[in-house]
């Protein structure tokens, strides 16, 4: 039985008991469990960013906002409508070094450039190692190579033993920074460890899906690599063959990455290669769903706390003819939703509001590149003068198992680690440390927008204590991005109503914290993103 910390207070005061009934006791498991039934029924169609499954999810979430007296956060509106653009691979798909050709979803999978209706780039094949330009982690791999006008190869992911979070943001910007200095086209080299993460039959699964950007003011799709017009991931044998009679192979390659801190040399491999997509663009909107709840401190009227979870999941899967095709999206993230609403109406419920305004906002576009996020975190809906000062962000959290720990990804870049621990410890649930760095999960959710503009910003989830790292494992192997991500697993609604009043404490803690959340002085992140803002000491 959890011995609940406001229930020992309720023994031990002489109060009436309506009077020391804890907020977060108003939310009950049915209730939870309730949101979750309707976000993942079949109707909603996997609520696929766009369609209109995700659109009556978004009306579920502003009339529910409504009813527990938020107010609409944008000018009195609801709703903040991204701009998207749909851009769909065309079947013209081409790969081949020195005339010989590899095709599409068999040996290589290539896609188009995001920015515009694609194209056809030739040209020679410079090895690029990881593709890092990192001084202070020993990585000088562009100081001396020229990727002016090449195709540049990469291996994917980081060296290893480098700090996981810092390795999957490098990671993530190589894009970028190849197109800043002048790139036109990227091969994707997988590791040994990537391919043991992500086997190739899992890569050939998503490659032609439909991708999303969401749209400049001209219409055209944002994109942060604009010079790299067309990119391409080999498997081993086309890698080989790319490498076959140049001054390393391949396997050689591969063998030093795969070493603690092994980081191959970048050289000219001296072939040429082509690589071309075209695609087609469709503009459409989808809808941020955003609700607030003022705070009660004019001190703090700009201080906004956000509060945040994406509604859209990946929708109906492609090319099934017979049987479920349905990707209900039950733990991802219609629970992420279902408790951030419940946290909402308890805090909106309570006469001692919070200090610190919050927003509530169900996002859009997670799937498709944290875009509804990236979106937000670039024209925040909040008054002139306000700003956000903290994002606590619910991705998938497993809701099988009585959860006695979470999990605050990036807890320990800034005060909101100390923050959040406070918040669970009242309710008896221990603070943990990342339980599987290697996936980089830091950088993989929508916060991370946030962190990008300089917001200190955790992702929270249920821990890996007691029967927590089965659980997990287990729906990361058989259920995630699944159809059979739906009602029929073994949910325990008590630890989603847990897990909501969790939320609840760790929003109410940071919107009424004396000071607002700092990055450590010693964080990446924080000198990464927010080089200007003031920092705390551990
Ligand atoms: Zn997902």
């Amino acid at each position: 039985m959890r011995f609940h910390s406001y229930t020992a207070l309720a023994f031990l005061s002489l109060l009436p008991a309506s009077l020391s009934a804890a907020p977060g006791d108003s939310i009950t498991p049915d209730a939870v469990k309730a949101h979750v039934t309707f976000l993942a029924d079949d109707l909603l169609e996997g609520r696929d960013t766009g369609a209109k499954g995700h659109e009556i999810a978004a009306r579920y979430v502003a009339t529910q906002f409504a009813g527990m007296g938020l107010t609409p956060a944008n000018k009195g509106d609801w709703y903040q409508r991204v701009p998207m653009v749909e851009i769909k691979p065309n079947a013209d798909a081409q790969f081949s070094v020195n005339g010989t050709s590899f095709e599409h979803l068999k040996q290589v999978v290539v896609s188009g450039s995001a920015g515009t209706s694609g194209a056809r780039v030739e040209g020679r094949v410079v090895f690029g190692g990881f593709c890092i330009d990192r001084p202070e982690y020993g990585l000088n791999d562009l100081k001396t190579l020229n990727v002016k006008g090449k195709i540049v190869a990469c291996l994917s992911g980081f060296p290893k033993g480098m700090p996981s979070d810092i390795g999957a943001h490098l990671n993530a910007e190589k894009a970028k920074i190849l197109s800043q200095r002048g790139a036109i086209g990227l091969i994707s080299l997988r590791s040994l460890e990537r391919e043991k993460q992500t086997p190739w039959s899992r890569v050939l699964e998503y490659a032609d899906n439909r991708s999303v950007r969401w749209a400049n003011a001209d219409g055209s799709p944002f994109d942060t690599s604009p010079n790299l017009r067309a990119s391409a991931t080999l498997d081993r044998a086309a890698a080989d063959a790319l490498f076959a009679g140049t001054k390393r192979s391949f396997a050689d390659i591969l063998a030093e990455a795969d070493t603690k801190g092994g980081k191959p040399k970048p050289f000219d491999t001296g072939k040429t290669a082509i690589i071309g997509r075209t695609t087609a663009l469709t503009p459409f909107t989808s809808p941020n769903v955003i609700g607030m709840l003022p705070g009660s401190d004019p001190a703090f009227a700009n201080e906004y706390v956000v509060v945040m979870g994406h509604l859209d999941h990946i929708g109906i899967k492609p090319g099934v003819t017979s049987g479920d095709a349905i990707n209900n999206g039950a733990m991802d993230n219609a629970t992420g939703i279902a408790t951030m609403l419940e946290a909402a109406r308890a805090m909106a419920a309570n006469p001692n509001r919070p200090k610190r305004p919050v927003l509530f906002v169900a996002v859009t576009g997670e799937e498709k590149g944290l875009l509804g996020a990236d979106y937000l975190s670039r024209f925040p809906v909040v008054p002139a003068g306000g700003r956000v000062v903290a994002v606590v962000n619910l991705d998938m959290p497993i809701l099988t198992y009585d959860f006695t720990d979470v999990v605050a990804f990036g807890a320990e870049h800034s005060t909101l680690g100390p923050i959040v621990a406070a918040a669970t410890a009242k309710d008896g649930v221990a603070l943990s440390p990342d339980p599987m760095p290697e996936e980089g999960l830091f950088t993989r959710s929508d916060h991370y927008r946030f962190v990008q503009q300089g917001v200190p910003s955790i992702f929270l989830v249920t821990g890996h204590a007691g029967p927590g790292a089965k659980a997990f494992s287990d729906f990361l192997k058989t259920h995630y991005h699944r159809v059979s991500d739906d009602l029929a697993l073994p949910f325990n609604w008590n630890a989603a109503a847990k897990f909501s009043r969790i939320n609840m404490l760790i929003a109410t803690e940071i919107a009424n914290a004396p000071e607002t959340p700092k990055w450590y002085a010693d964080s990446f992140f924080g000198k990464v993103f927010a080089p200007e803002a003031a920092k705390a000491k551990r």
